[in-house]
């Protein structure tokens, strides 16, 4: 049965453009400076426990990881850990939050003929400044009606995203790389929960996959989008 859909939501960090390898790369470069003190897989549990812990203080994004390592360097070492270190945790954060940033392929395309047709919203977490500096840089900001900087993707905030951006979620679909941040709470809000995998996920954002969901497709690309609106509103 065909359904019609007004409003698109668009994930930002990994659905339009490359995120998770810059986290990678600076947790290899924790790694290496900390080398000295610690054995690396312990070091990456450990910091990935500071992580879970801090969500609720700090939020999502690079200040609240970038505290994070700082936190867990301090740990380990049982606070030997010397400010030399310390400062170049601090910079590798700062390098972070200045990296230019790569769309994924298919973005630009995919967005500008979604907003030809329907209305378009960029719903992400992570830090206000940093997402709002990102979106400046990828030259997508203009496409967007709206721009939703959140503290956590869950059924009520998508309910009232949509909402104010459209028909409500019923008639909304969310298109993202996390299935517990961008498919699962859409689904559960009445709406379509479209994953994209990328292939590098943060372990806080895995969920099982709603298989039985009426309302879950899964594509490979965001080249899979403008297929999977056609067969969706025109069944
Ligand atoms: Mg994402």
């Amino acid at each position: 049965m065909a359904s019609k859909i007004s409003t698109i939501g668009f994930d930002a960090d990994d659905t339009l453009w490359h995120n998770e390898r810059f986290f990678r790369l600076t947790q290899d470069r924790f790694a290496e400076l900390l080398s000295d003190y610690t054995n690396s897989d312990h070091l990456a549990d450990r910091l990935l426990a500071a992580e879970k812990r801090n969500i609720g203080r700090y939020g999502y994004g690079i200040k609240g990881f970038t505290l994070s390592m700082i936190e867990t360097a301090i740990e380990v070492t049982e606070e030997r850990v010397p400010a030399r270190v310390i400062q170049e945790l601090i910079a590798a954060g700062q390098d972070m939050l200045a990296h230019p940033i790569e769309l994924l392929p298919h973005a630009q395309a995919t967005v500008e003929a979604v907003a030809d047709t329907h209305r378009v919203v960029l719903i992400t977490k992570g830090d206000l400044l940093d997402q709002e500096r990102k979106l400046a840089q990828s030259g997508l900001g203009d496409l967007f009606d709206g721009v939703e900087i959140v503290s956590e993707k869950t059924p009520e905030v998508y309910v009232d995203i949509f909402a104010r951006h459209g028909d409500g979620a019923t008639q909304g679909m969310m298109i993202g790389n996390s299935m517990r941040s961008d498919v699962v709470p859409m689904i559960e809000a009445g709406g379509w929960g479209i994953y994209v995998p990328h292939g590098l996920v943060w372990e806080i954002e895995h969920a099982a996959e709603p298989t039985g969901a009426r309302r879950y497709r899964e594509i490979a690309d965001l080249g899979g989008v403008a297929e999977l609106l056609e067969q969706i509103e025109h069944a």
